[in-house]
């Protein structure tokens, strides 16, 4: 069923949210089109008031490095119709899991924080956790890619295609 605005959430998990810092740098030159397409329901670097309770599509960006992380994201993806890793942390892992690759001695010398922040003995990538059904590569991630994607799921959508034509 067509649809006027697609539903959509961006969540940052551990990463320097470089790729939010590009969504941001894109919207330069696409707010006014996509102000009238996209419903932005998740954004903490755009909102206050955020609600993932029913998504078209949630894009992550970095990798999940806690069992909060691990849950949150298991959480969007029973909420959301489909999920899209930006960057490639979200992909790989790289470069943010880092950590995985430290020697034993090194391990030994940050485990006091593992523990004290509850996180996971390996960094996880998102694909390793949950179903992700595209990939926009880049670190940070590729503007054309991003657009590509989007506009995908705005025809999937059925969502009104004059208003992005001009994308
Ligand atoms: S992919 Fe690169 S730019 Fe994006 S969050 Fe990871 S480190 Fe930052």
């Amino acid at each position: 069923m067509p649809q006027e605005k697609l539903a959509v959430g961006f969540f940052s998990f551990t990463a320097d949210e470089g790729c939010m810092i590009e969504f941001l740098e894109i919207l330069n030159k696409y707010y006014f089109d996509w102000a009238k397409v996209l419903d932005v329901r998740y954004c903490k670097q755009l909102k206050s008031k955020n609600d993932f309770s029913a998504l078209d599509v949630a894009f992550v960006e970095g990798c999940i490095s806690s069992h909060t992380e691990s849950d949150k994201l298991k959480k969007i993806r029973e909420n959301s119709k489909y999920v899209v890793s930006i960057g490639s942390c979200a992909i790989n892992g790289q470069p943010s899991n880092l950590r995985n690759f430290f020697d034993e001695e090194r391990k030994k010398e940050i485990q006091f924080m593992l523990d004290k922040f509850n996180h996971l003995p390996v960094i996880q990538a998102p694909p390793e956790v949950i179903k992700i059904d595209d990939f926009v590569p880049g670190c940070p991630m590729i503007e054309a890619k991003f657009v590509e994607v989007l506009n995908k799921y705005l025809d999937t959508f059925g969502v009104v295609k004059n208003a992005h034509t001009g994308l």
